[in-house]
């Protein structure tokens, strides 16, 4: 459906797309994941002509559409966008930011337009919302507004750029479930996301890119669970964990606690161990924080899909062996209330340092 040949795209002397030679074919649902600055809303937008390309050949159902004097406006109805920032027309009401295009780019009579736009409403969940204007409504119910906008220019492919990015986490899941739906109803997307868990179960193929181009392809199982080079692979370890260097008593516990709820939201762990866990953190740093004084303590969280394993590893200076090991008659409630939401835990000496593994307790 989608041919891409050699792209490049410069700004100014800046290479952006050094070399991009990809397909996409009908049906497919392909997630574009990578770190940020490396291309991925430059790959999209000139997939749509958003971006001129300075080289190479995009071909969309056999036609390039940079050889021949393009339509354009016909090439965005077929690849239409979604954006992080949803870009709805404020002044106007939900029903008529779904109809404004169909009418002026379709020709669609307005009643036509109308009934087609009720039907979206009701398949993105917000029939009821036809009438109120964009800034009555959450974020998640504004991307959602702004996917049926896309659909009723009834496109063959849709291109998400970080559709959830600027959401709050409690709306991410609304706004995922209806790309789900999508997918299962056979739309073509390319999906730039953060969203691993998503990008792993609604795609056929994820694209790794980096370097100006896609660096790695495969399916989500190759990509997440066997990358074949070292930068794909290096950013697949790096956003299934976290680690942390704790140097003082003092340090930011509140700054601490955001990030590894982001992390879960990121990994979509579950309720009960994104709780368990920050509890973990909090007892398990109020029990080493008397050995700041003789060496920072590491911290790792790490999440596998594989096994469904959540893993805390706490290092810290080894002198004083295993923080768990309560001594008669000392307060032992922290350690109790450790012991109560791990699976397991074990302790270890690594080079002279104190090493506690920690099996977090999913539910
Ligand atoms: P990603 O979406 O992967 O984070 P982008 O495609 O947004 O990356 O940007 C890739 C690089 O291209 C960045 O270094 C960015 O600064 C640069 N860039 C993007 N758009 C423009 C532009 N219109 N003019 C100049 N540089 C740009
Ligand atoms: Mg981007």
């Amino acid at each position: 459906m989608i041919k891409v040949e050699h792209l490049s795209k410069r700004f100014g002397a800046h290479t952006v797309l050094k070399d991009i030679t990809a397909e996409i074919r009908k049906g497919e649902v392909v997630s574009i994941i990578g770190p940020s600055g490396t291309g991925k809303s430059t790959f999209l937008r000139c997939l749509n002509l958003l971006d001129q390309p300075s080289g190479g050949s995009i071909e969309i159902d056999g036609v390039d559409i940079l050889q021949h004097k393009a339509d354009v406006p016909r090439i965005r109805q077929k690849m239409n966008m979604v954006f992080q920032s949803f870009n709805l027309f404020a002044h106007l009401s939900v029903l008529d930011n779904l109809t404004l295009a169909p009418m002026k780019l379709r020709g669609l009579s307005r009643a036509v337009a109308e009934e087609k736009a009720h039907e979206l409403l009701r398949l993105v969940g917000l029939g009821e919302k036809a009438g109120h204007f964009p800034d009555e409504l959450s974020g998640g119910q504004k991307q959602r507004v702004a996917i049926a906008r896309c659909l009723a220019m009834e496109p063959e492919i849709i291109l998400f750029d970080e559709p959830t990015s600027a959401l709050d986490p409690t709306m991410v899941s609304e706004v995922l479930a209806v790309i789900r739906r999508l997918a299962k109803e056979g739309m073509t997307m390319a999906i730039v996301t953060h969203e691993m868990d998503f990008a792993r179960d609604v795609s056929n193929r994820i694209f790794y890119m980096d370097e100006g181009l896609v660096y790695e392809e495969g399916t989500p199982q190759q990509i997440f669970e066997n990358p074949q080079k070292e930068k794909t692979r290096a950013f697949i370890h790096r956003i299934r964990s976290l680690q942390r260097r704790i140097s003082t008593a003092d340090f930011d516990f509140y700054a601490l606690n955001a990030e590894i709820e982001t992390f879960c939201e990121r990994q979509f762990l579950p309720r009960a161990a994104r709780h368990n866990l920050l509890l973990l953190v909090e007892e398990l740093l109020q029990i080493l924080r008397p050995r700041l004084a003789l060496s920072p303590i590491d911290l790792a969280i790490g999440y596998s899909e594989k096994n469904g394993s959540l893993e805390l590893v706490l290092e810290s200076d080894g002198s004083a062996g295993d923080p768990l090991e309560v001594t008669n008659g000392e307060d032992d409630l922290s350690v109790s209330i450790v012991r109560g939401f791990t699976d397991k835990v074990t302790h270890h000496l690594v080079n002279g340092r104190s090493r506690l593994e920690v099996m977090v307790r999913k539910a």
